[in-house]
């Protein structure tokens, strides 16, 4: 592994500025990142500094840039004092206001904590790779927003992800630039005697490793980032939290441990030491932070449950969201890492390392026993588990089957809260004041956003959409500039940079991580076509694309090579251009600069994707691959759909296609829609296109409405289920399920009798069916016999099936029952039914919760 050179000082601080009396509130809003997505609050830092804050963005680099003299002058300013004051008291009401959380009736958790192995919340506190992290930064503000108690957990990595750059050739270089954590906008938990608060984590054969615990307040969220870099430790320590993603399967390993285990130790300081409610329930951003569960049992066992009842609360208290169905996605750990991490002594004291490899097994047809899956751990710990949109959620119940292997893919327990995106981050200043001049907002009462929407001028909208056209073409240059001046050029060859892109031209914007699967080149497939379409003298369009490799990924570098050697071309530079480092910075003014957002990956990998909300919150219509969130919201007028070739089998044979139909529909649909103005300049048909987007997408993919979903569908739920565990219920499930196990080969079906519905059977009829059911050891209290009925598919299934209850009418010796319920037939067709006893009890969850399932 390669870690940056750096030249160690041998000893460092960072000269605070001082901030006279009169506007000390400024280290206040500079310290509560609530700033980047409060408009008010950033023009009281620009007005601090406008060349500063332009160059930045950075409250905390404002305010160290500051010379004596100007903050004087502000402390004696009574204009800046009022605004900067007005800034501070809103913020103050932000943080004490009864919220969305506080109104409800509902017996939500007093506390939840979130686990994410990245955050993107601000480009000042780089956090982050991609869509993952971002979605986490949006749900921790979107709860803030609504005053859901949600405390966040993750690493500070002292790299960050890495900073992207081109060669001359056009090959993705990668740089570490050291981030200090003096000029983050973070601040060290300390203990009530000033030192450091630290966690640490027992190591195989090595000493203790120790992190610190730094804090950033996001809105009245925290989030504890742990930070291995702490006085004495040895380099390979110091390193566990260098950077994001890099490193091997150890240091991931030793990543997700800490983050897992040490995340946990970690709440509990921040409660010993501040006061604040433990979480009641513990929500795990994808497998990586799995561990949590595990030291959440160690800790259980070590007050004395025993191992299972501990497992029977870890699980109903924990909540598994998983991200993606790409295989490459998932960690898996080779076993024999987990054995050393998890011996006796290590990681998690007195949790048996049998357990914990079982946990991670993966135990079902096609599983490599020498693997051990964060996934498959997350599912075993998690009683409530979801997909991030209703395919993802459809495709991850295919694809873990194996864990349920006895029941239909429809009641495998995983479902799904389609992501949102956070409004008052990512909607561009102009059009969130265009509303609310309308009476209105994004997150307020949908009805009278709609109604803002539809009173907004045309006029008005293009216009402002042609500013923010603009904004892009300048923020796109200069980066350009900077690009080709660190590939070499001398500014003396760089003049056409002056006339790269152009405000008046239809711009798609394509900027996401570089995975194959969302297939960066699909749009160079027929390169002559694409030009064509560029350089079309009468509806010229014009690309603006960014995305980052992983470091690892040669084939994305390769594909970033492909793109920027064709976009090097001098006959097509002005109109395609990619820019280096996406990353917040860049998208805040790329998704408002675009009217058209394009993304192609192979359907169904896309889990959700949420760079289209973006767009479509600020008026840019999508041009999508039928996947993820598209999949479920593109309603045929609020943008277009590629059609993807899904059955071809042939790779090459199905990007042709798909590429074809892109190119048709910028052809023949999007460009002529664009340029098709009336005397006025204004585009009728796209404006009306644009209002129904907002209209049809707005209220569906906030991220408020994304956390309001989770604490009704999932929070909530865990809560209750958590509180009806104490330790004797819990000691109670778990000899339950044991017994419920141990009884399940007893329980069988015996015979199934039917009447008043033969072949001939009519609608109206009823269905009266009586069945014998041995259960064995068991009683029918320990089970449901239930009537399975519906449309019957293939050879066994039965689609959709109608579930109804069938009752004990007879008992007989032996542990035999007879069972009887009737259903009215009340739909004309094939019908097919079956019975099946499964284990019911107060605490389950699902159904499918134990596995267990006796059919006729
Ligand atoms: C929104 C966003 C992403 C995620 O985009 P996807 O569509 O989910 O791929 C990645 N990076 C940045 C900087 C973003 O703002």
């Amino acid at each position: 592994m390669h870690y940056v050179e750096r030249m160690r000082a041998i000893r460092r601080f960072t000269v605070r500025p001082v901030l006279p009396e009169p506007i000390a509130a400024l280290g206040v809003l500079a310290g509560n990142l609530r700033w980047s997505w409060h408009p008010a609050t950033q023009d009281v830092f620009a007005e601090v500094s406008p060349e500063a804050w332009a160059a930045t963005h950075d409250p905390v680099h404002v305010l160290g840039s500051a010379s004596r003299e100007r903050l004087d002058a502000l402390a004696a300013d009574d204009g800046f004092r009022q605004r900067l004051g007005d800034a501070a008291a809103s913020l103050d009401r932000y943080l004490a206001d009864d919220r969305w959380y506080q109104r409800q009736q509902h017996d939500g958790p007093r506390a939840i904590a979130y686990f994410s192995p990245e955050f993107g919340i601000t480009a000042v506190l780089p956090q982050y790779s991609g869509g993952l992290g971002i979605l986490a930064g949006d749900h921790l503000k979107a709860a803030s927003d609504l005053g859901a108690p949600i405390v966040g957990v993750g690493l500070l990595y002292r790299h960050g992800y890495f900073a992207q750059s081109l060669s001359r050739e056009g090959w993705q270089q990668e740089g570490y630039p050291l981030l200090d954590p003096d000029e983050l906008p973070i601040t060290a938990l300390r203990e009530a005697d000033g030192s450091l608060a630290t966690i640490s984590i027992g190591q195989p054969g090595d000493r203790d490793l120790v992190a610190r615990i730094w804090v950033a307040r996001v809105g009245r969220v925290p989030l504890l980032m742990l930070d291995t870099d702490v006085e004495g430790a040895p380099d390979h320590h110091v390193a566990v939290t260098d950077r994001l993603y890099g490193g091997n399967s150890e240091h991931r390993l030793r990543q997700e441990l800490l983050l897992g285990v040490g995340g946990v130790r970690a709440l509990r300081a921040w409660s010993r030491i501040t006061g604040a409610v433990e979480p009641e329930v513990y929500h795990t951003n994808e497998g990586h932070a799995g561990f949590q569960g595990i030291e959440r049992i160690r800790e259980l066992t070590a007050s004395g449950l025993s191992f299972d009842a501990a497992l029977e609360v870890c699980r109903a208290s924990t909540v598994f969201t998983t991200h993606t169905p790409v295989p490459a996605g998932i960690d898996r750990f080779p076993r024999s890492l987990i054995e050393q991490y998890f011996a006796e002594g290590a990681a998690t004291p007195g949790v048996p390392l049998d357990r914990v490899l079982a946990f991670g097994a993966e135990s079902y047809a096609g599983g490599d026993p020498g693997v051990f899956n964060m996934a498959v751990l997350g599912f075993r710990l998690a009683q409530r588990a979801n997909g991030v949109s209703q395919l993802h959620g459809h495709v991850s119940r295919e694809m873990f089957h194996g864990l349920w292997p006895a029941f239909d893919e429809a009641e495998v327990p995983i479902t799904s809260i389609t992501n949102g995106v956070h409004a008052p981050t990512w909607v561009a200043r102009e059009f969130q004041e265009l509303v609310a001049e309308l009476g209105a907002d994004a997150d307020g009462d949908p009805a009278a956003f709609q109604a803002a929407i539809e009173a907004a001028p045309f006029g008005r909208v293009w216009e402002l959409k042609h500013a923010l056209r603009e904004r892009l073409v300048d923020d796109a240059r200069a980066r350009l500039r900077a690009s080709w001046r660190g590939r070499g050029a001398a500014d003396a060859e760089l003049g056409w940079i002056d006339d790269a892109l152009d405000p008046d031209v239809l711009t798609i914007g394509f900027a996401r991580r570089v995975p194959s699967y969302k297939r960066l080149t699909l749009m160079l497939r027929d390169p002559e076509r694409l030009k064509r379409l560029l350089l079309d003298p009468e509806r010229p369009v014009q690309l603006v694309i960014a995305g980052k490799a992983h470091p690892a990924d040669d084939g994305g570098k390769k594909l970033i090579q492909e793109l920027v050697r064709f976009a090097d071309d001098p006959e097509v530079r002005h109109r395609i251009v990619f820019l280096p480092n996406y990353d917040i910075a860049m998208a805040l003014p790329l998704y408002p600069g675009c009217d058209v957002w394009l993304n192609n990956p192979l359907r169904p990998y896309e889990a959700c994707g949420t760079s289209g909300m973006k767009a479509a919150l600020n008026g840019g219509l999508n041009l999508s691959i039928l996947d993820g969130w598209w999949d479920e919201w593109f309603d045929g007028d609020n943008g277009w759909a590629i059609p993807s070739a899904d059955g071809v089998d042939d790779a090459d044979k199905r990007d042709d296609l798909e590429a074809t139909a892109l190119y048709d529909l910028i052809e023949r649909e999007i460009a002529p829609r664009f340029y098709d103005a009336g005397a006025d300049g204004v585009p009728v048909r796209w404006l009306e296109m644009m209002r129904h987007t907002f209209v049809s997408l707005a209220p569906k993919v906030l991220a408020t409405r994304m956390v309001r979903d989770y604490v009704r569908l999932l929070y909530s739920p865990a809560a209750a289920s958590a509180r009806g565990l104490d330790a004797t219920a819990a000691t109670d499930l778990a000899a339950w399920k044991a017994r419920i196990a141990a009884g399940w080969p007893g329980v069988r079906v015996e015979h199934v009798e039917s009447d008043g519905a033969g072949d001939a059977a009519e609608v109206g009829a009823v269905l009266s069916v009586r069945a014998f059911v041995a259960l064995g050891a068991l009683s029918p209290d320990d089970v449901a016999v239930q009537l399975v009925s519906g449309r019957p598919v293939g050879d066994d299934e039965i689609a959709d099936p109608q579930l109804a209850p069938l009752d004990v009418v007879e008992t007989y010796e032996g542990g035999r029952y007879c069972v009887a319920g009737s259903i009215p037939l009340d739909r004309s067709g094939a019908f097919g039914y079956t019975v099946r006893v499964v284990p019911a009890g107060a605490h389950l969850a699902s159904v499918a919760e134990l596995g267990l399932v006796a059919t006729a």
